[in-house]
């Protein structure tokens, strides 16, 4: 089995620089912060931006990308006044550089070409894309050997070991931007790791959270998109829902923490404001509450050791009145079962997991399998996965890719029709 991030390999925990200690980058201090944002258009860049429209002289935006929305991708990066913007649709690029002709603006197309934004100078990259097609862009942004605010959970999910190497060779450092990660840091501070006994990362459960399982085999993609308390995009939304999100964060949460993998745990609290509870040897429960939105933790990526205002609601317990913590159903929601064998499997396994899953949470949304089928498609493709000898391991990026590709293969082949 890998070994937990900061116990023994040398490499460094998040939020200092691989081999020393941290340093604060440079939004709140007098120069800017030059900042990239991958995955630009989407949620959680979205919210980054937001944060830098309210601290325009703190922030310098170096490149802005995205895949498809060419639109959207120019208003932000007129609005930003972003050096360089990238579409990875190639077909977008004439609209692009037609909608930002003349101001000046930087304009580029294709997946090279937001690998190569990933590289251009800054002071931090928000790596923002969604799913496995993150990978190149942040390992290709963790060659700068800057900050990494990351946000893409699938760099550690599918290739964990080989992108803390990456982060590690460059003395990039990892700032992680998922609310529970981002609680679990703030919780351990410099806690050693001999004195950590637990960490749980809180679920909210998702839309269907008392849901029986004859109902659960019928809900719709409309309804999975509407979570109760997270704005976020339609992917992580119905990861939400099955709580493959919360499996893949405990995966996350392995690789960044120098925990073994029985002492991570998920925990359901439906109000979402207690992102993670860090259990020590002493006694101590720490956590970090925080109203649900993501712009609190993304702050805290962009600024630590400072800290970043935010229009973030302030959380207001009284008026809360009670926060309560269920036990997952195991029964109802496979998913968490399933990404903790994929996690002791080791190897490649997680990689199969989040290929197969992505497959699966697409073919939900396009209507041709149900609710339920998601979690049992994965669970077949890593076994036949493991069967046929796929699971063995992956050494390097490419190792991973063929990995994914291979697992997307057969998750297709799983689905109906
Ligand atoms: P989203 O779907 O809202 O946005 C994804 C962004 O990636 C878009 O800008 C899109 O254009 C870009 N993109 C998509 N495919 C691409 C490709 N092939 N190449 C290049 N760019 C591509 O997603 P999101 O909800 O913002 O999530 C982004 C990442 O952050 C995910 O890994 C997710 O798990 C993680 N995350 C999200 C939230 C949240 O609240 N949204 C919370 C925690 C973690
Ligand atoms: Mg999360």
């Amino acid at each position: 089995m890998t070994q937990a991030l900061g116990a023994s390999n040398g490499t460094a925990r998040p939020g200092e620089a691989a081999g020393g200690e941290a340093e604060p980058v440079r939004a709140g201090a007098a120069q800017p912060l030059r900042l990239s944002v991958l995955g630009a258009t989407g949620s959680i860049g979205t919210s980054t931006l937001d944060l830098v429209g309210h601290h325009p002289h703190r922030f310098e935006i170096v490149a802005l990308t995205a895949q498809c929305n060419a639109r959207r991708l120019a208003e932000l990066a007129i609005l930003h006044r972003a050096k360089l913007a990238v579409i990875g649709e190639e077909t977008r690029y004439a609209e692009l550089r037609d909608l930002l002709a003349g101001t000046g603006i930087r304009v580029a197309a294709g997946a090279g070409a937001v690998e190569a934004a990933a590289r251009e100078p800054a002071d931090c990259i928000m790596a923002a894309i969604v799913g496995a097609a993150g990978l190149r862009p942040t390992f290709a942004a963790a060659e700068q050997g800057q900050r990494i605010a990351l946000a893409n959970k699938e760099c550690l999910v599918s290739a964990g070991e080989i992108f803390l190497s990456q982060i590690d060779r460059n003395g990039a450092e990892l700032m992680p931007v998922d609310s529970e990660h981002s609680a679990a840091f703030q919780a351990i501070g410099r806690t050693p790791a001999r004195s950590i006994e637990k960490i749980l990362l809180t679920a909210s459960g998702g839309p269907f959270r008392t849901l029986d399982k004859e109902r659960l085999a019928r809900v719709t993609p409309d309804e999975a998109l509407r979570h109760p308390n997270w704005s976020m995009g339609a992917k992580v939304t119905i990861d939400s829902a099955t709580l493959m999100n919360k499996g893949l964060e405990l995966i996350e949460a392995f690789h960044l923490f120098p925990v073994a993998a029985h002492q991570l745990e998920a925990v359901v609290h439906p109000q979402s404001v207690v992102h993670c509870l860090v259990m020590l040897e002493d006694g101590s429960v720490m956590a970090q509450l925080s109203h649900p939105d993501m712009r609190t933790p993304i702050a805290l990526a962009l600024s630590w050791p400072e800290r970043l205002a935010t229009p973030v609601p302030r959380l207001d317990l009284v008026a809360l009145k009670s926060l309560s913590f269920e036990v997952p159903d195991h029964d109802r929601f496979p998913a968490l079962g399933v990404a903790t064998d994929a996690l002791n499997r080791g190897g490649a396994a997680p990689a199969v997991l989040n290929a197969a899953n992505e497959v699966a949470v697409k073919a939900f949304l396009e209507r041709e399998i149900g609710f339920l089928d998601i979690v049992a498609v994965v669970a077949r493709c890593l076994e036949k996965a493991d069967a046929r000898g796929l699971i063995s391991g992956a050494a390097t990026l490419d190792d991973v890719l063929a990995v994914d590709g291979e697992a997307r293969t057969m998750a297709r082949s799983l689905l109906p029709g």
